[in-house]
C-alpha cells in the first residue's frame, strides 16, 4: 500500500511511478494500492493539507518559518511523540483495516508515526524520499526497514539522522515510464502537439499546482519578444489557465492546463522554465532540458536549486527579469544552452523506478 498526498503533484507522480515499475518489473504478481494518507486516515487539519498546501505555497515566509523550525531529529521526535496519542486510534484502524505486505510511505509528514506503529504490529514499512536534496528530518523514521534516496546528498542528511547506512539505498528520483523511453524525432513530435518547428520552444510548468510566479515569468517573457515559442502548462490551476488564455500574446504561446502528454512536451521542447520541483526537474534530466528555476518552495526545494546550479544543468533566476535575460543569452548563443542540456542529460537517472520497485518487491516477500 503506497501512502502519498496530494500535497503538490510529486508524491502522487511518484507513487504511480513505482506502481508502473512494479508492474512492468512483475507482471501480475503484486498486487497494489495507492492511498491518500491524509484525508483517508487521518483528522483535521491533517487531513486538510492537501487543501492547505496552495494556500501556504503563496506564503513562501510563512512555510519556510515552519519548515525550519520543524525540522531536526528531535524536534519531530518531540511532535510526533505529542501527537501519538491523539493519532493512536487512526493508526490502528489504517493498520488493522489493510492487512498488507508492505507499507509504502512517499510523504514525509506523517511517515514516522506511521513507521513506528506498523513496526509495532511487526509489519514492514519502507520510504521512498521524494526530495532531492534538502530532506526533512521527518522523511528519516528510525524504524524504516528500507529507505531510497534520489541523490549521495539525501544519502548523507539520512546518515545525520541516524539511519543505519545498510538500509538506505542511492536509487534516483522515481519517474514515470513514459518520460524514460528514447526521446524520438523532435520535429514529429512537435508537428504532432502544434507546435512551431523552426522557433526554440520554451516550456513554462509551474509544478502540478501551476505554482510561483508562473504569469508574470510568462508575460515578461513575452514583452522581450525573443524569437522564440512559448507553451505554458498551468496545471491543475483553472484559475491561472483562464487568466493565461485571456491575455493577448505578442509571442507564439501555447497555454494548457493540467496534461498527461508532459513527457512528449518536454522531449520536444529546448528550454524547461519551471519551479524547483523534484519530480520536474529529474523528468528535464532525462529528456535532456536545460532548466532555469524561476521559483522554490523554500526548504524542501532549496536542494534542489543548489544542486542544479552546482551541475550546470541549468540556472537559478529568481524573478521574471534574470529568467528574461537568461532567455536572451540562451538564445543569441545556442552553444551555451546545449552545454547545459548535455550536463542535465548527464545527471537523468531512468531506471530509478524499477530499482525501487525491485528494492521494495523483494521486501515485501
Ligand atoms: N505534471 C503533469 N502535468 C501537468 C503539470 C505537472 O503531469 O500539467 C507532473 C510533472 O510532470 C511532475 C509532477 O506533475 O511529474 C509535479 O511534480 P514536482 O515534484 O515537480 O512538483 P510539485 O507539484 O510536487 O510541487
Amino acid at each position: 500500500m503506497f501512502l502519498y498526498s496530494d500535497t503538490g503533484g510529486g508524491h502522487r507522480a511518484a507513487a504511480e511511478a513505482i506502481i508502473e515499475a512494479i508492474e512492468l518489473e512483475f507482471p501480475g504478481q503484486v498486487i497494489t494500492e495507492m492511498v491518500d494518507v491524509l484525508t483517508t486516515f487521518f483528522p483535521a487539519p491533517i487531513s486538510m493539507a492537501p487543501q492547505i498546501y496552495p494556500q501556504l505555497s503563496k506564503m513562501p515566509r510563512v512555510w519556510e518559518m515552519g519548515y525550519k523550525a520543524s525540522d531536526g531529529k528531535k524536534r519531530v521526535e518531540i511532535t510526533y511523540k505529542l501527537l501519538r496519542p491523539i493519532l493512536q486510534r487512526y493508526l490502528d484502524d489504517m493498520i488493522l483495516k489493510n492487512p498488507v505486505d508492505l507499507f509504502v510511505s512517499v510523504h514525509q509528514l506523517i511517515n514516522q508515526p506511521v513507521a513506528k506503529v506498523v513496526h509495532e504490529y511487526g509489519l514492514k514499512f519502507a520510504t521512498v524520499v521524494t526530495d532531492m536534496v534538502s530532506t526533512h528530518a521527518a522523511w528519516f523514521a528510525p524504524e524504516a526497514d528500507l529507505i531510497t534516496v534520489p541523490t549521495a546528498q539525501a544519502y548523507e542528511r539520512g546518515l545525520e539522522m541516524n539511519v543505519l547506512p545498510s538500509l538506505m539505498h542511492i536509487t534516483g528520483q522515481p519517474v514515470a515510464d513514459k518520460f524514460c523511453q528514447p526521446v524520438g524525432d523532435k520535429a514529429q513530435l512537435r508537428r504532432d502537439l502544434g507546435w512551431n518547428s523552426d522557433l526554440p520552444v520554451v516550456l513554462l510548468v509551474g509544478g502540478g499546482e501551476g505554482m510561483g510566479p508562473l504569469e508574470d515569468v510568462a508575460k515578461a517573457l513575452d514583452e522581450a519578444e525573443l524569437p522564440m515559442e512559448m507553451v505554458i502548462v498551468a496545471g491543475r490551476n483553472k484559475d491561472l489557465q483562464a487568466r493565461l488564455n485571456r491575455h493577448h500574446w505578442k509571442t507564439r504561446t501555447k497555454v494548457y492546463g493540467f496534461v498527461t502528454a508532459m513527457p512528449d512536451m518536454m522531449r520536444a521542447a529546448d528550454v524547461l522554465v519551471t519551479k524547483a520541483g523534484p519530480g520536474t526537474i529529474c523528468e528535464a534530466f532525462i529528456a535532456g532540458l536545460p532548466l532555469v528555476l524561476y521559483s522554490k518552495m523554500p526548504g524542501q526545494e532549496d536542494g534542489n536549486v543548489t544542486y542544479v546550479e552546482a551541475e550546470q544543468a541549468g540556472v537559478w533566476a529568481p524573478t521574471p527579469e534574470e529568467v528574461v535575460a537568461t532567455m536572451k543569452s540562451w538564445i543569441n548563443t545556442p552553444q551555451n544552452r546545449e552545454v547545459y542540456a548535455a550536463n542535465a542529460a548527464r545527471l537523468a537517472n531512468p531506471a530509478a523506478s524499477r530499482n525501487i520497485a525491485r528494492l521494495l518487491v523483494k521486501l515485501a516477500s
